[in-house]
């Protein structure tokens, strides 16, 4: 089935085109890597994939569904996972209030299902020892692997990715990615914006090429990598 349906989108910023006429459907359980140039717009599609970046024309479904209204939106948003460049955690909450905090305010979740949950999934991006730390007290790359844990505790449908290692120092690089392809053996629907090119070729599907705001080529890594 299909998880995310582009139909047609557009997006400008004043009178730059961010994205013209973009097509691109993603399955359920698809690992979908998006590269291209800088400026290309693939921060911006991936950011009209969860609603959290509006478009100013076509069709953005989500498992069937293209929402309507604050509402509606704000829940597609909880239905889709997104881990950023620089991890965005609350320097305020430890490890384990930051991966609780929607779970309970926004998923209405009891706090022993949701401290249950964030400790699962704590566990599952190798960082369980640390859940009463504060994110300063933390490396980039352990950082980044909260934030993924804080977004799997919303058990999202599919789980979008923007540069989630371009801001970690180089020796943090490979800890992240691992845990990227643990998870992309589970089964998530994920997209992915990297210029990791070995990981994608280890875990993609399709490779989505992005130039000045379109899709120029979508290709399996095999042809993708050959033709290139
Ligand atoms: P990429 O992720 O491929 O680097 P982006 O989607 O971030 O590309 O940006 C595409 C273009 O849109 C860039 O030229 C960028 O400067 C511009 N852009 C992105 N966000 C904004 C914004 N909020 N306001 C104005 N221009 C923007
Ligand atoms: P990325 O490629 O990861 O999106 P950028 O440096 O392009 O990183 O953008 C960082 C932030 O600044 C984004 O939120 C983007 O929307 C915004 N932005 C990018 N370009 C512009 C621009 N020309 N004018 C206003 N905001 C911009």
């Amino acid at each position: 089935s299909e998880m995310i349906r582009i139909e047609n989108v557009s997006k400008r910023y004043a009178d730059f085109v961010a994205l013209n006429n973009v097509n691109l459907t993603i399955e359920a359980g698809a690992k979908v890597v998006i590269c291209g140039p800088s400026g290309s717009g693939k921060s911006t599609l991936i950011r009209c994939m969860n609603y959290l970046a509006p478009h100013d024309s076509g069709t953005i479904a989500i498992d069937g569904v293209e929402p309507k209204g604050r509402r509606n939106i704000e829940k597609v948003r909880r239905e889709v996972g997104m881990v950023f460049q620089n991890f965005n955690l609350f320097p305020h909450l430890t490890v384990l209030e930051n991966c609780i905090l929607a779970p309970v305010q926004v998923r209405k979740l009891p706090r022993a299902r949701a401290e249950a949950l964030a400790r699962q999934f704590l566990a599952r991006v190798h960082i369980a020892e640390q859940a009463n730390k504060y994110p300063s007290q933390l490396s980039g790359g352990q950082q980044q692997r909260v934030a993924i844990a804080r977004a799997l505790c919303m058990e999202p449908k599919a789980m979008l990715f923007d540069e989630p290692t371009s801001a970690l120092d180089p020796e943090m690089v490979g800890e992240v990615l691992d845990v990227m392809v643990e998870l992309a053996g589970d089964g998530i629907t994920m997209v992915c914006v990297t210029h990791e090119m070995a990981f994608a070729r280890k875990v993609a599907d399709s490779i989505v090429f992005m130039d000045k705001g379109q899709i120029v080529e979508v290709a399996p890594p095999e042809q993708f990598f050959t033709a290139a």
